[in-house]
C-alpha cells in the first residue's frame, strides 16, 4: 500500500516523515546516507542532478554547476539558474529535489509514495505556494495539503506535550530566514495559529556573514596581508565560516587554520563572545518581531507559556540566551529542531481538508468592522492545564490562519489616491471565503472586461504590498434594459493551502464569469500617485437623438419649412460632446436622412436637404422600426422625436411600434400640430409629458422644451462606480 509522507522542503536542508505503522507516531525516514537530514543543494554533472553530501561539499567548495537557495526565489517565473545551457526556475529544482526526496524514502520504506503533505514558511504568498504545489506535482507527489512549518512544529510538540490553554510561540530561524507564529493549544488537541510574522531576509545566512567578517579582519591583523581586498581568500574563508559556526555552538572558542597566499600558513581563534557580541543586532531583530507578533495577538510576554525552538540556527546557544533573557523563561529544548517540522508535516498526512468558512464581520457601535478572531485576550486568562500526552496523533487537529491580508486595489473613497482596499484580514482562520458586489457600467459595443488586482499585505499603499495577481473578467453581458448598468459578484478566497482564489459572477447568474490570470504588469506606478481629479469629473451619459418628421403632402410649403427651422433649433441647443443626432423622414416608407452623428453641420446639412414628398406624400408608413434599428447600436440614453401633422393610416401599428422601442428603453416623444390626433400622440409617447399638440408658430418653443429636457439629463458614468458592497458567497 502507498505511503503518505510528510515533507520538510528547507532552504538549506530538507527532511521526510511518515506515521509509522507500527507505533502509530511520525518518524523521521532516513536517506540513502542514513542522515536524517538532506541538504537542499544540486549539483549538476553532464545534465544529470547529484544530491546529497556529494551536492553539499562540491557546493561548500565552490565547485560549478551547484543550484542551492533555491527556495528563496519560489513563485518568480524567471530562471534561478542556467547550468550546462539548461535553464532553471526555482520551482524546478524544487521539483527535482522533491523527486529525489520521494525516491530516497520510497527505497527506504521500500514502498510507494504518493500522497504528501508539505510545508512552507508561514509568510510564503499565495504564488509561492502555488509554485510549491506545482513543483510537488512535477515530482510526482500528489499533494494532500501545505501546511505552515511552525504550525508543524508546533503539532510534532504538541503531542507529546499537550498544555490546554497553552500559548506557544514558535521560534524559526532557519538558514535564510525566520519565523515567529503564536499558536494556541485549546480543547482535545485543537491547535489554532493566532499569529505569524517573518523575515525573509534574516536567517543562519547573516551569522555567517558576520563571522565571514571577523575571520576576515582577524587573518588580516595575524599575516598583514590585505585578505578583505582577495575575492580568492575571501571565497576561501567563506568555505570555512559555516563549520566554525558550528564549532562555536558547541565551545567557546573555535582555533581556525588556513594557507594565506603571500604568507603562508597561519592561525587565528575566534570566541563565541566575540561572535555574539558582533551579531548581537541581528538578536534584536528576532526579539522585535516576537514583540510585534504579541502585540497583533494582544498578548504581553508574560502570557507566552512556552518557547519552541525550530530551525537549525536556533543551535547557537545565543539564542536559547536571548529568549531566557527576553520571556524570562528557557525554552523548549527536547525538540530536535531539524525534525520536528518533518514529522509535523507527517501527523497532517492523517487528516482531512477543511472545508471554506465564511468571514463573519461584526460591526462595532463606531461603525468600524472587526471578524470574529480576537478570541486572543481571553487566552491568557484561561488556566493553562499541566502538560500531557494526547492519546495519538487522531487527536490533534489544526487551524491555520491567513499569515497576510488580502486586499484590492480600489480607489479611496474621496477618489483621490489608490489605496489597498482589505477583503481578508491577516491572522484569519483559513480556508475562508468573501464575496463583494461591484456596481458596473457595461457598452453595447466594446467586449465588457473587468481587471482586479489583488493585494498581499496590510499596508494602506498598493505598491507597499505584494501585488500577486492581476485578474481579467470577461465576458460580462450587456443588460440593456438596465441601460447597462448591472452588479458583479466577486470572491475571494484563501484556500486550505493559504492559496488565493478569485470567482466572478453577474447578477442573477448562476453560472461563473470566465476569468483569466494576465501577468502584472512592470510599471504599477499609476497606482502610487495621486489620481488626476479630470479622470473622474462626472461625464455625462452618452445621449441619442433620433428625429423623425412628417413629409406628407400636408407639410408642403410653410409647415415643412418651420419644422426644419425648429428642428436646426433643436441641434444647436446640443452639446455634442456627448450628443449623436440622427434624423429620418416619413410619410408613405420611412427613410434615414441623415444616421446618428456627432457631427453638428452634417446634422444641419441634412435637415435643410429635406423635401416635401420625398417618402412619398401619403401617410401609410410610422418611423419607429427605423428609429429603434438606428438606436439600438449606441450605448447610452436612447431617445426618438417624432414629428406629425395630420393622422397616420395605421396609427394601431405605429403605437404597437412605438410601445417596443419604449421596451428596448428607447423614450419616445411626439409633438404634432395641423390635424394631429392628441390620443395617438400620447399613445406613442412614452410618457403623456413626451406629447405635445402645439401650433405651427410654436414648434420650435415645443422642440425647445424637449431640448432642455435632454439638456438636463445625464448620470456619471464610469467602468465600475466605485460601490463596493459585502454579499453572500456561493460553492463552486
Ligand atoms: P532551513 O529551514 O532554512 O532549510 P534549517 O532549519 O535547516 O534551515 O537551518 C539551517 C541553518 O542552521 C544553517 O544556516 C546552518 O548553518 C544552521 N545550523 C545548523 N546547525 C547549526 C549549529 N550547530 N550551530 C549553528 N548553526 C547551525
Ligand atoms: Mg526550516
Amino acid at each position: 500500500m502507498a505511503v503518505s509522507v510528510g515533507i520538510d522542503l528547507g532552504t538549506t536542508f530538507s527532511a521526510v516523515a511518515y506515521i509509522d505503522p507500527q507505533t502509530k507516531m511520525p518518524k523521521i525516514i532516513p536517506n540513502s546516507e542514513g542522515k536524517q537530514i538532506t541538504p537542499s543543494i544540486i549539483q549538476f554533472i553532464d545534465g544529470k542532478p547529484i544530491f546529497g553530501s556529494e551536492a553539499e561539499s562540491a557546493f561548500n567548495a565552490g565547485e560549478s554547476g551547484c543550484a542551492a537557495t533555491f527556495k528563496r526565489s519560489m513563485g518568480r517565473q524567471e530562471v534561478y539558474c542556467t547550468i550546462d545551457n539548461v535553464s532553471y526556475t526555482a520551482e524546478d529544482l524544487s521539483a527535482l529535489l522533491l523527486r529525489h526526496l520521494k525516491e530516497d524514502a520510497e527505497a527506504e520504506l521500500g514502498d510507494s509514495i504518493q500522497d504528501a503533505v508539505i510545508t512552507v514558511p508561514a509568510y510564503f504568498y499565495s504564488p509561492e505556494r502555488e509554485a510549491t504545489l506545482r513543483a510537488a506535482t512535477a515530482a510526482g507527489l500528489k499533494v494532500k495539503k501545505i501546511i505552515d512549518e511552525p504550525n508543524a512544529a508546533a503539532m510534532a510538540y504538541g503531542l507529546n506535550n499537550w498544555r490546554e490553554n497553552a500559548n506557544i510561540l514558535v521560534f524559526d530561524l532557519g538558514g535564510g530566514t525566520f519565523d515567529v507564529t503564536l499558536v494556541r493549544m485549546g480543547h482535545d488537541g485543537n491547535l489554532t495559529t493566532i499569529t505569524t510574522r517573518g523575515d525573509h531576509y534574516l536567517g543562519g545566512r547573516d551569522w555567517d556573514d558576520r563571522l565571514e567578517n571577523m575571520l576576515i579582519d582577524k587573518f588580516a591583523a595575524e599575516t598583514g596581508v590585505d585578505t578583505n581586498g582577495d575575492p580568492a581568500i575571501k571565497s576561501m574563508l567563506r568555505g570555512m565560516t559555516e563549520g566554525v559556526k558550528k564549532k562555536l555552538s558547541s565551545m567557546d572558542n573555535a582555533k581556525v587554520s588556513a594557507t594565506i597566499p603571500g604568507f603562508g600558513s597561519a592561525s587565528v581563534t575566534v570566541t563565541r563572545q566575540d561572535f555574539e557580541e558582533n551579531s548581537a543586532d541581528l538578536m534584536d531583530r528576532t526579539g522585535s518581531l516576537c514583540q510585534a507578533v504579541l502585540d497583533e495577538a494582544g498578548l504581553t510576554k508574560g502570557d507566552v507559556t512556552d518557547i519552541l525552538l525550530v530551525g537549525g540556527s536556533t543551535r547557537m546557544p545565543q539564542v536559547s540566551e536571548y529568549i531566557q533573557n527576553q520571556f524570562g523563561k528557557k525554552p523548549i529544548a527536547h525538540v530536535n529542531p531539524d525534525e520536528a517540522v518533518a514529522l509535523g508535516a507527517a501527523i497532517q498526512t492523517t487528516k482531512e481538508n477543511e472545508q471554506y468558512a465564511k468571514l463573519s464581520m461584526q460591526v462595532m457601535p463606531d461603525g468600524k468592522k472587526v471578524t470574529n478572531r480576537k478570541e486572543s485576550g481571553l487566552a491568557n486568562r484561561a488556566v493553562v492545564q499541566p502538560s500531557k500526552k494526547l492519546a495519538g496523533i487522531g487527536m490533534l487537529s489544526l487551524r491555520e490562519t491567513t499569515a497576510h491580508a488580502m486586499g484590492m486595489i480600489a480607489m479611496s473613497t474621496d477618489r483621490t489616491r489608490y489605496i489597498n482596499d482589505i477583503i481578508i484580514p491577516a491572522n484569519h482562520p483559513r480556508p475562508v471565503r468573501v464575496a463583494k458586489a461591484f456596481s458596473f457600467y457595461t457598452s453595447a459595443r466594446n467586449p465588457n472586461d473587468m481587471e482586479i488586482y489583488v493585494l498581499q499585505g496590510d499596508k494602506e499603499a498598493p505598491l507597499d504590498c505584494l501585488i500577486p495577481y492581476k485578474y481579467v473578467v470577461s465576458g460580462i453581458r450587456h443588460i440593456r434594459e438596465q441601460k447597462g448598468q448591472t452588479t458583479i459578484k466577486v470572491q475571494y478566497s484563501y484556500d486550505n493551502n493559504g492559496i488565493i482564489h478569485v470567482e466572478a459572477r453577474q447578477e442573477n447568474e448562476r453560472k461563473n464569469l470566465s476569468i483569466r490570470t494576465e501577468p502584472v504588469p512592470e510599471d504599477m506606478s499609476q497606482y502610487g500617485i495621486p489620481i488626476d481629479p479630470e479622470l473622474f469629473k462626472a461625464q455625462p451619459e452618452p445621449l441619442n437623438v433620433v428625429m423623425a418628421v412628417d413629409v406628407s403632402g400636408s407639410m408642403s410649403g410653410d409647415p415643412l419649412a418651420d419644422a426644419q427651422r425648429a428642428m436646426c433649433n433643436f441641434v444647436q441647443a446640443m452639446d455634442f460632446s456627448y450628443t449623436k443626432v440622427g434624423i429620418v423622414a416619413v410619410s408613405d416608407s420611412s427613410e434615414i436622412v441623415c444616421e446618428l452623428t456627432d457631427n453638428e453641420s452634417a446634422c444641419i446639412w441634412a435637415i435643410q436637404s429635406i423635401t416635401c414628398g420625398q417618402t412619398g406624400y401619403g401617410n401609410s408608413a410610422h418611423p419607429f422600426d427605423t428609429i429603434k434599428q438606428m438606436l439600438l447600436r449606441e450605448d447610452g440614453r436612447l431617445f426618438a422625436l417624432v414629428l406629425a401633422d395630420g393622422v397616420w393610416d395605421d396609427q394601431s401599428l405605429a403605437v404597437s411600434a412605438a410601445k417596443d422601442c419604449n421596451a428596448v428603453n428607447i423614450e419616445t416623444a411626439a409633438i404634432g400640430f395641423g390635424g394631429a390626433d392628441e390620443a395617438f400622440l400620447r399613445d406613442i409617447s412614452s410618457n403623456d409629458a413626451n406629447a405635445m399638440l402645439v401650433a405651427q408658430s410654436e414648434l420650435s418653443s415645443a422642440f425647445g422644451t424637449i431640448a432642455q429636457s435632454l439638456g438636463g439629463g445625464g448620470s456619471a458614468r464610469s467602468g465600475a462606480d466605485g460601490t463596493v458592497t459585502d454579499v453572500d458567497t456561493w460553492e463552486e
